[in-house]
């Protein structure tokens, strides 16, 4: 567990300089560890040090923990891609309170719908494939503004901004254009109005060239865990 702990404050420095670099306040930057094939005893170590979010990318995984650890106050960001008939797992956990995966219109309503039902609302992120690999979920560049449109008409979603995974390189350097175009189209939906807040993008190779592009969330999992099991 002492490894934990230097691999947070490491992190954590990492965040600060790279923040300070381009003037902005590493208090903005919010450092959502992704729990993924981790265990959670790992995750109440960190839950420990004072982190009380957390990132998975598979329903079934997020319950068996949520159910292990429901004597903690652990929120949950789900992060993966997400079938429509796995939507009522997560609507039914009030503390899966983000969903940043929303990754097509249908998927959307499937949220809404589930929410409406549960009568709760949720916070969702709409995730963008910047560089347009066929391996990867999302919306198309030039369609996401349309879709943060229809999807604003959706009540029962909090709209708070936008998600992307940048390909993998050897040098994080190459990951800042697609950083750079979801921090465009970020803006170009604020300056329509919509008050997104969040950018979530970056994780363990290539979070600091994230934030230097204005990353708000930045989703660490080998980082701060170690290999993954
Ligand atoms: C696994 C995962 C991460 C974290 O990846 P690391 O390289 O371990 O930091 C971040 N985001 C998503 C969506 C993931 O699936």
């Amino acid at each position: 567990m002492e490894e934990l702990k230097n691999r947070l404050q490491k992190v954590k420095e990492k965040i600060t300089v790279s923040a300070n670099k381009v003037n902005r306040d590493p208090r903005n930057i919010k450092l959502l560890p992704i729990s993924k094939n981790q265990s959670p005893e790992k995750i109440n170590y960190f839950y420990e040090q004072g982190i009380e979010t957390f990132g998975e990318n598979r329903v079934q995984e997020l319950r068996e923990k949520n159910e292990k650890l429901k004597n903690k106050n652990i929120n949950w960001h789900f992060v993966g891609h997400l079938q429509r008939n796995k939507v009522k797992y997560l609507l039914r956990m009030n503390n899966c309170i983000m969903i940043q995966s929303v990754d097509s219109l249908r998927l959307a309503r499937e949220i809404n719908k589930r929410a409406s039902k549960n009568n709760r609302e949720i916070s969702i992120l709409i995730e963008v494939n910047v560089s347009g690999d066929q391996s990867k979920f999302g919306f198309k560049p030039e369609k996401t503004m349309k879709s943060i449109k229809k999807i604003d008409q959706l009540s029962w979603l909090n709209q708070k901004g936008l998600m992307t995974l940048a390909p993998y390189v050897e040098d994080p350097e190459e990951s800042r254009p697609y950083f750079k175009k979801l921090a465009e189209i970020f803006q170009e939906a604020n300056e329509q109005g919509y008050q997104l807040s969040e950018l979530s993008m970056g994780m363990t190779n290539d979070y600091q060239i994230a934030i230097e592009e204005g990353a708000t969330i930045v989703r660490v999992g080998r980082g701060l865990f170690g290999s993954r099991r």
